[in-house]
């Protein structure tokens, strides 16, 4: 079930005065102070316009907001950092959690329960002092809710454990009828398997609670090559990554960050090829493993090190304030001799490439398995994603879609069948069928209906419920 969201009215001054009344954190209204503040979102080029904004301070105010949303009919959105959102929420209700950041870890038990709003750093700082570490992502700014929810691809530790939706013991969730449900694989297994890779489409989540693990140090970086020498370190990558072991994670990005100068990278005036690395072992081990990277070519810069888990954002160096950029992805099946020179064609230094960021991760391992809880995660077995960023405002946006498109258009012959929601477009909001897969989508649909029938939790990449 659809709605053209575009004609719900406004809500009432009076209405919103009802609902502040019983809401400890603050409800705003197009106009009132602090409601930009609280639309904004991490990519530049996109901003929510919705009917209310709640800035909730605890679970009872998810449920409020909640309620008001169903008493309504509106939709309802949670938004923790704004990094991947779909539209513009028009008539929605937003409710904004990054104020319910608790983040409490349990050393003995290997564990950290987070709050909604707890952003990765905040985690890493809190785990790192006691010698664990989470299956966080690149970026220290992304959240953890929307992450794990989508499953959670970490490029320190995924490799050798999975995703981080495979590691969630239990979640509070807020679901459309307004209760407040903690929901473990005991409690309510269908809806704690959609939870788990369906994302934001069953409720809003308000804590989760997940294993944490015991790496205190990675031997990671980047080694820095000169663009023209691309398809050497392509080709020495491509080769050298099923040898190694699972404890090693490593990506490849094609870097054109000439004129980006907002982006925190060391080398701006470059045409780059990185090799990113994380290995969960030993530094002595770590650099025997990294040396035919390292012959593959002379680096221009190499920061691979041994390192505290908490530097492990430095990896990938990804920009922590908003940026304008359209970005999508798609997984690839195979990457053979061919697709390695389709991709050389695409991105290399002889194409015309514009993308600021071309990145293909490699897999592979624990991302393969089924988890002790299986859950809805879509992407086994698909052995890389691959990533096309364009960077640039607004109006350029159908130049920066078409770029996009012609790389993931060119790598078409080896295109999996599924796709990581973590990393799709909001103009993907459409293609949830797709991304799952009929099976997987079909069981997620039915889960819909049992618990959201009239689809408030639409502004997503959407599953409907089933008819
Ligand atoms: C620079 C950058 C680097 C990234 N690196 C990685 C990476 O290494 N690995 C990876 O897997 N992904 C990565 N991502 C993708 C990222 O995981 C998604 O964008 C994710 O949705 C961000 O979650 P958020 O909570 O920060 O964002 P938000 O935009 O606040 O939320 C995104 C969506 O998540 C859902 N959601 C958020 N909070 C809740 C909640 N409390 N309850 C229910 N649903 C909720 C909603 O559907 C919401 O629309 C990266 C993204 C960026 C921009």
């Amino acid at each position: 079930m659809t709605s053209d969201d575009s004609a719900l009215s406004s809500v009432l001054p009076e209405e919103a005065a009802v609902l502040a009344a019983t809401v400890a954190g603050s409800v705003l209204l197009p106009g009132d102070e602090g409601y930009d503040d609280e639309r904004a979102v991490f990519n530049l080029n996109h901003g929510l316009e919705p009917a209310l904004i709640v800035v909730a301070l605890s679970e009872a105010d998810v449920q409020a907001a909640v309620a008001f949303a169903a008493g309504q009919h509106r939709p309802a959105l949670a938004v923790s950092t704004g990094h991947q959102m779909v539209g513009r929420a028009h008539g929605a209700v937003v409710i904004a959690t990054h104020r319910m950041d608790d983040v409490a870890v349990d050393a003995a038990g290997r564990t950290a329960r987070v709050g909604a709003g707890a952003i990765w750093s905040e985690v890493v700082k809190k785990t790192a002092a006691v010698g664990l570490a989470p299956l966080n992502g690149s970026n220290p700014t992304v959240g953890v809710a929307g992450y794990t929810l989508g499953g959670g691809l970490s490029p320190t530790l995924g490799r050798s454990h999975g995703y981080a939706a495979d590691h969630v013991r239990s979640l509070d969730v807020v679901t459309a009828d307004g209760e407040l449900r903690h929901v473990d694989a005991r409690s309510d297994p269908d809806l704690f398997w959609a939870l788990r890779g369906g994302k934001g489409n069953f409720g809003v989540v308000t804590a989760l609670e997940f294993d944490l693990f015991p790496v205190p140090r990675l031997y990671g970086g980047a080694l820095y090559f000169p663009g023209e020498r691309m398809a050497d370190v392509l080709r020495a990558w491509t080769a050298w990554y099923p040898g190694t072991p699972e404890t090693m994670v490593s990506s490849i990005a094609v870097l054109r960050l000439a004129g980006q100068p907002e982006l925190p990278v060391p080398l701006h005036e470059e045409f780059l090829v990185a090799v990113r690395v994380a290995y969960n072992g030993q530094a002595a081990d770590g650099e025997r493993i990294v040396a035919p990277l390292r012959a593959a070519a002379p680096a221009v810069l190499d920061t691979v090190a041994d390192m505290p888990y908490t530097k492990a954002a430095t990896i990938h160096n990804e920009p922590t304030e908003p940026v304008p950029y359209y970005e999508r992805s798609i997984m690839l099946r195979e990457f053979p001799a061919q697709a390695q020179d389709r991709l050389l064609q695409l991105a290399g230094p002889d194409s015309e490439s514009t993308l600021v960021i071309v990145e293909l991760r490699a897999l592979g391992g624990a991302w393969d398995r089924e988890p002790a809880v299986p859950n809805a995660v879509a992407t086994r077995g698909l052995p890389y994603v691959l990533l096309g960023v364009a960077g640039g405002p607004v109006s350029d946006e159908p130049q920066l879609k078409e770029s996009v498109a012609e790389l993931l258009d060119g790598m078409e012959p080896w295109r999996g069948d599924r796709r990581l929601v973590n990393n799709l477009a909001p103009d993907e909001a459409g293609d949830a069928a797709a991304i799952y897969g009929a099976e997987r989508y079909k069981r997620l649909a039915a889960v819909k209906k049992a618990y959201d029938p009239a689809n408030m939790f639409r502004l997503n990449h959407n599953v409907q419920p089933a008819a």
